[in-house]
């Protein structure tokens, strides 16, 4: 599918502009308009939403989201030697692709987006857990997205929809699984980088709950959650010690053992502890 739209295979774009990767940017390009095609799909029928995406580089991920009907794309991309190339996919889908030159993590275009919006990125690695922290937790939810279509080293797409009981649950699969439903979409093998990375790269598609899966105060949540993982190895009645005098009787107050470890107690119960400690503190 090298010219599902008319415009040059990426490899003589690439070429042309002579743009060699940096590794300071995170640079890892995708060259197969078939599997970028794939991974655009895996964010749902397009046509009636816009898509933010960041870092699209040499442009084989928003050729596809642009050929697979995407109503508007609104990149964002750091390297200055990109947008020749970006303005020439923007020609070929007139008014429908936008290039915002700049920092993701400093730029910020919620307000150039129109709802329905869905994030879709092959992200650099340097900061695509920072970007995912803040499209999760945002000041208000629901958040400016309906769901996030996103590339991690698969260790950290692991991580991300991990459940309890595995050595990948962490403060990063609640973080997300609270406020969204996680699922990892499709497993990309490091050949199919230019140039390739030295892990296994995989999607995961993220959609947004309306609320959160159960009530708790978020401040307080991520508190427990992140004094629990601090020392994910000791029992809770150790790890907790510092948020209450009496931590032990307020788990087991829960249903939760005191000699528990964080990697086995699930989102509920978390959640039903941090409104326990909350409650102590409202009453003491
Ligand atoms: N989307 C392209 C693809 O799939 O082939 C490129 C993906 S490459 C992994 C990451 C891209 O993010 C690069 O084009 C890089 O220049 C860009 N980038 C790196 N840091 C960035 C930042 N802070 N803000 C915006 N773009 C950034």
């Amino acid at each position: 599918m090298s010219r599902i739209d008319g415009l040059p295979p990426l490899r003589e774009v690439i070429a042309k502009a002579g743009l060699s990767a940096r590794k300071s940017l995170g640079q890892n390009f995708l060259m197969d308009l078939n599997l970028t095609a794939r991974i655009a799909r895996q964010a749902g029928d397009l046509s009636a939403c816009d898509v933010l995406e960041v870092g699209p580089g040499p442009g084989g991920l928003t050729r596809a989201l642009l050929h697979e009907g995407a109503r508007h794309v609104v990149a964002v991309e750091k390297d200055t030697r990109c947008l020749p190339i970006l303005a020439e996919i923007a020609a070929a889908y007139p008014g429908r692709l936008s290039v915002h030159e700049g920092d993701a993590l400093k730029l910020d275009i919620a307000h150039c987006l129109r709802p329905p919006v869905r994030v879709v990125a092959n992200l650099p690695y340097n900061i695509g857990t920072e970007l995912l922290i803040r499209w999760l937790t945002p000041t208000h939810w629901p958040p400016f997205w309906d769901s996030l279509t996103l590339m991690f080293q698969k260790e950290v797409a692991q991580r991300i929809v991990a459940q309890p009981g595995s050595k990948a649950y962490g403060r990063l699969s609640i973080l997300t699984q609270w406020r969204a439903e996680a699922r990892i979409a499709m497993e990309i093998a490091p050949a199919a980088f230019t140039p390739p990375p030295k892990v296994t790269s995989a999607v995961v598609h993220i959609k947004a709950r309306e609320k959160m899966l159960f009530p708790a105060n978020e401040a307080l949540l991520g508190r427990v959650v992140a004094t629990a993982f601090g020392q994910r190895r000791k029992m809770l009645r150790a790890s907790l010690k510092s948020l209450h005098p009496e931590i032990g009787e307020i788990l087991a107050r829960v249903g939760i053992a005191p000699t528990e470890r964080a990697e086995n107690i699930s989102i509920a119960g978390f959640c039903a502890l941090a409104r326990a400690l909350e409650a102590e503190k409202a009453s003491g």
